[in-house]
């Protein structure tokens, strides 16, 4: 038994086989969150989750759909999605009254994927604007978890002081009563240490299963990110596929599926040197509890 706590099941890299992809991996006793990312992705998602039983859904707007950005996913929406076709992506603009009413959504368990990324920053733009724009629609979504009284799933890439700052801000306020998870974490230790004490889950996708860069490797072999495994609480933890992104070794170079998130459980055992059996149960009981998923699993 493990969860998924975050792919994109329902993104149009599957368009063709999603319900296969989906039975495979509730067959193989994998439970899944599929993740928004924007109006469209948002709404589809808990379209889908409906379908299933071992199917929950979050709702979000990603920081990468905040700007006008030069390059195109395919795997995430079908062009003739766009409101424009001549843009590449659009911009979106946060509507906390759209996502609001999402959130009463039996099937939503969490908001976002939200959060700061400072790494996608599209050239020719003023990147502290960007960073304004990012920032409130991470006010935005934290208010609307906040209201909804829900986790969030936090995207961070290149800004953890800043998200950790914002969290805080929060936490403070007595708000995000829920907390949530920092997914796709590839920070340092200190930077997951300051999530943890204020009561966020830390989620490791299949970049933990990547051999450590050249010049990286310490004694063991260990890339600094798998030292982090290492040393993270099995109890603060979580483990993702962000399918169809970041598939995990052995399956390198083809599309992810969430069913692949054993290699990432596996990959924790091995570096925590402990049991398969210890990781899927306790990562598992992780999930249930930050997003509430108990009386599903009593069925
Ligand atoms: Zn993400
Ligand atoms: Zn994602």
């Amino acid at each position: 038994m493990l969860i998924d706590t975050h792919c994109h099941v329902h993104f149009n890299a599957y368009k063709d086989d999603m319900d296969a992809v989906i039975r495979r991996t509730l067959d193989k006793g994998v439970f899944m969150i599929t993740v928004g990312t924007q109006r469209d992705t948002s709404a589809n998602g808990l379209k889908v989750a409906e379908l299933y039983d071992g199917l929950w859904a979050s709702v979000g707007l990603h920081p990468n759909h905040l700007t006008r950005q030069e390059f195109w996913d395919d795997d995430e929406l079908p062009p003739q999605a766009q409101a424009t076709p001549l843009i590449k992506t659009r911009a979106e603009v946060f509507d906390p009254a759209y996502y609001l009413k999402l959130a009463q959504h039996p099937k939503c368990v969490a908001i976002g994927e939200c959060g700061l990324d400072y790494y996608r920053i599209p050239e020719g733009v003023d990147r502290e604007d960007v960073k304004r724009v990012q920032e409130a629609a991470v006010r935005g979504q934290f208010d609307v978890a906040t209201q909804a009284n829900l986790p969030v799933i936090v995207h961070c890439r290149d800004a953890h002081a800043t998200q950790a700052d914002l969290i805080e801000e929060f936490v403070k306020e007595g708000k995000l009563a829920r907390r949530g998870v920092v997914h796709c974490f590839t920070g340092t230790i200190e930077e997951a240490q300051r999530y943890l004490n204020l009561g966020f889950y830390i989620s490791f996708t299949g970049i933990i299963t990547f051999p450590a860069r050249k010049g990286e490797a310490d004694g063991d072999g260990l890339s600094a990110l798998h030292r982090v495994v290492r040393e993270m609480p099995l109890e603060r933890m979580l483990i993702e596929t962000d399918a169809p992104y970041l598939t995990p070794i052995p399956h390198r170079g083809e599309r992810n599926e969430p069913w692949y998130v054993e290699f990432v459980a596996q990959k924790v055992a091995e570096l925590k040197g402990i049991s398969f059996d210890k990781v899927a149960e306790q990562t598992t009981e992780n999930a249930r509890k930050l997003f509430g998923i108990i009386e599903s699993f009593l069925q």
